[in-house]
């Protein structure tokens, strides 16, 4: 047996089951393996029939004096049976399975587990767990009993007799067949072996088996994610670097520019321009991560990169999400770059008609960079603007820009909070800037939680407040949580902008936003809503990213509950940009206090990376961060909120690639990662 093998190499698992397995992920005998318990039901208390005492959970053993189905009038199956030991007898009664008399028949010896209660008013074993003895031990009874995740038609029990079918041949192989954790480290943290762990997680003996088997495969979880993030980080730094670049030489003009801005550098500013300055001189490809608030000043950082790329006579690239946002990166680094004499391009697909002049030193744009039709001559640096809204080949696509197989030096950006436990593992082959201050003078947003009875008195406050010249963004709630604007959507935004314009604020000049707007409309009535022509703007979350109206100081968000907090955060993100003290009230008609509570942080904190953490705790990365990326909806028994693990982990993967940077004198470890490397590991 390999590991690897297909899960239909396991006897009574055909085409069908494999499809429903499929569900679980489960593909070959490893990931089966790998399919652990959520809890155990505790079936080892062993009783005499004489002994049973109601309602208390226990297995007996017994033989079978009768066994029968029987058909009620009201179409019920019911299964009766009458069992004895040597102490007495007992009724036990079944529903709905009366499949059971073919496997248990007259005279047979079985073990029960379940609760004496009562049928027909006598004591009776009601729908107890059955399992016949013979010659291997019982693993449905009699003993601490494994209970799976489930999907349709795939039981717990069918689990478990398939895993303890699996497990038997996997016991046959040599330990060394089955361990890829060197020893040393096993030792070092007092783990003990895989096929040890992986035989105590499915069938304890006690729980204290159980312990010592999750502290194994939890250190597994953090420890392959590790090596994983480490291993593409080499790989990205053995490839070869497209152009160096000479900062040193340049740093004269780069202070100067610095220097020539209306504003100081935050020190966090100063920080990331000093990485990223270090890292442009280094032979080997930038891959680091900009991270701040919406508002906390990355673009001026990504302008230094730029200048820098320019002054070595190199193009650099800007790629953003969104036309909007595009246009306005293209607005921001023309106003900073082109008195230096930098040429500044734009790329959208609404202007794919314009001839592009091959002199540019930046090139901005959609993904329309990425068309055939846009050539670089000398790239230097690409930067992606929220990177994680661009599927892996885009951002391979625009790498592979430079010409041949060298990479440029590559800047990442984003609002998006990372908590530090993602930043160690799923985003652990980066290197990343934070941003973690906002330039001075920024007023904090005052956020308010708007339940359902105060609706009527806040759409007063908020006429009010337009009366005196204020402008407020109204979005729409979410349909279903998910980064591409659905239809549905859509049609939600239209129909409250009608609601709010017929009803509500028909004295207001109300106008509407969303993605499916061709973008030269949306370009102008977002030009006329920064005029002033509108009060209020109805909107879908296509404004979460980049758009800058400063006298808009009120932001309505409707059904609250259903954005993630670090989304709440980024759309508040978008007001607070003036004097003028500025508002965010989160609508919601939900009545659970979980979410209730989940919103309140948003009227006490605003650090965008204190809500994200929050949002992970209560809600878990797969909401924030895209259900499939990076592996980290793998973690079974590992928890993101255990940093020392995390810590622990990262440190015995690198202490362990700094011996054996090939892992050529750990080939099980090797091995264990190219099957896993199927599974996931999108690049970041
Ligand atoms: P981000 O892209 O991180 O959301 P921007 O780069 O768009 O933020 O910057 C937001 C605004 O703050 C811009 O108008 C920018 O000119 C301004 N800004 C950036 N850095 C500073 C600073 N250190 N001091 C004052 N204003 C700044
Ligand atoms: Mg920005």
């Amino acid at each position: 047996m390999l590991l690897s093998d297909p899960i239909t190499t396991i006897p009574l698992v055909g085409k069908s089951y494999a499809n429903r397995l499929k569900k679980l992920d489960i593909e070959t005998i490893e990931d089966l393996l790998h399919h652990y318990p959520f809890r155990y039901e505790d079936f080892s208390v062993k009783k005499k029939l004489n002994e049973l005492i109601a309602g208390e959970t226990v297995t007996v053993t017994a033989t079978v004096l009768e066994i029968k189905n029987i058909y009620t009038r009201g179409g019920k199956r019911l299964t009766f049976a009458t069992v004895a030991d040597e102490t007495g007898q007992l009724e036990v009664v079944w529903f709905n399975q009366p499949y059971i008399t073919n496997t248990v028949k007259k005279n047979d010896s079985i073990n029960l587990s379940g609760r004496l209660g009562e049928f027909s008013k006598k004591p009776t074993f009601v729908s107890p767990e059955y399992e016949k003895l013979g010659a291997s031990s019982t693993i449905h009874t009699g003993r601490l009993v494994p209970v799976y995740p489930e999907t349709r038609g795939v039981t717990s029990k069918w689990l478990r007799s398939r895993i303890n079918a699996a497990i038997q041949p996997f016991n046959h192989l040599a330990i060394d067949e089955i361990e890829f954790l060197p020893n040393e480290i096993r030792e070092q943290q007092d783990l003990i072996d895989l096929k040890s762990a992986t035989n105590q997680i499915h069938f304890p003996e006690d729980m204290d088996q159980v312990e010592e088997a999750r502290k194994r495969l939890g250190f597994d979880e953090f420890f392959l994610m590790q090596l994983q993030a480490l291993k593409r980080r080499q790989e990205w730094q053995k490839r070869p670097l497209a152009r160096k670049f000479k900062v040193q030489s340049s740093k004269f003009k780069i202070d100067a520019f610095v220097n020539s801005l209306p504003f100081e550098l935050t020190d966090a500013q100063k920080r990331a321009v000093d990485e990223i300055l270090k890292d442009l001189e280094k032979d080997v490809p930038m891959n680091r991560l900009l991270e701040g608030d919406v508002g906390s000043g990355k673009t001026v950082v990504a302008a230094v990169a730029i200048y820098a790329a320019h002054l070595n006579g190199l193009q650099s690239a800007i790629m953003a999400p969104t036309e909007i946002l595009a246009e306005q990166h293209f607005r921001t680094i023309s106003e900073l770059l082109k008195p230096l004499g930098v040429s500044v391009a734009l790329r959208t697909g609404a202007r794919k008609s314009s001839i592009l002049n091959p002199q540019f030193s930046i090139l901005i744009g959609t993904h329309a960079l990425l068309f055939d039709s846009v050539e670089f001559k000398n790239l230097g640096l690409v930067i992606i603007d929220e990177q994680h809204r661009f599927g892996v080949e885009q951002r391979a696509k625009l790498l592979k820009k430079t010409g041949d197989d060298t990479v440029p030096h590559l800047l990442t950006m984003t609002a998006t909070p990372i908590p530090r436990s993602l930043a160690l593992t799923a985003y652990g082959d980066l290197d990343i800037s934070v941003l973690d201050e906002m330039p001075p003078g920024r007023k904090e947003v005052i956020t308010w939680v708007v339940p359902n009875h105060k609706r009527q008195a806040a759409y007063n406050w908020i006429r009010e407040q337009i009366k005196d010249d204020a402008q407020a963004f109204v979005i729409c709630p979410l349909i279903e949580e998910s980064e591409a604007e659905t239809m549905q959507t859509v049609k939600a935004a239209t129909v409250e902008f009608e609601r709010l314009s017929k009803k509500v604020f028909p004295d207001l000049k109300l106008a509407l936003l969303h993605g499916r707007i061709k973008s030269r409309e949306k370009n102008e009535i977002l030009a006329d809503f920064k005029n002033g022509k509108y009060d209020i703007l109805v909107s879908t979350q296509v404004v979460e990213v980049g758009i800058d109206v400063p006298t808009a100081t009120l932001m309505i968000i409707e059904g609250g509950d259903r954005f993630g907090l670090a989304s709440l955060h980024q759309l508040r993100g978008r007001v607070g940009r003036s004097t003028r003290q500025s508002y965010c009230l989160l609508f919601t008609e939900s009545r659970s206090r979980k979410a209730h509570n989940r919103l309140k942080a948003m009227e006490e904190l605003n650090d965008g990376f204190k809500l994200a953490e929050i949002d992970l705790k209560m809600r878990g990365p797969g909401e924030i961060y895209g259900v499939k990326q990076h592996g980290l909806m793998r973690l079974k028994i590992a928890s993101l909120s255990d940093v020392k693990l995390i810590e622990t982990t990262r440190n015995e993967a690198k202490g362990l690639l700094e011996e054996d940077p090939n892992l050529k004198h750990h080939l099980a470890l090797k091995e264990k990662l190219t099957r896993m490397s199927g599974e996931l590991v999108e690049p970041n």
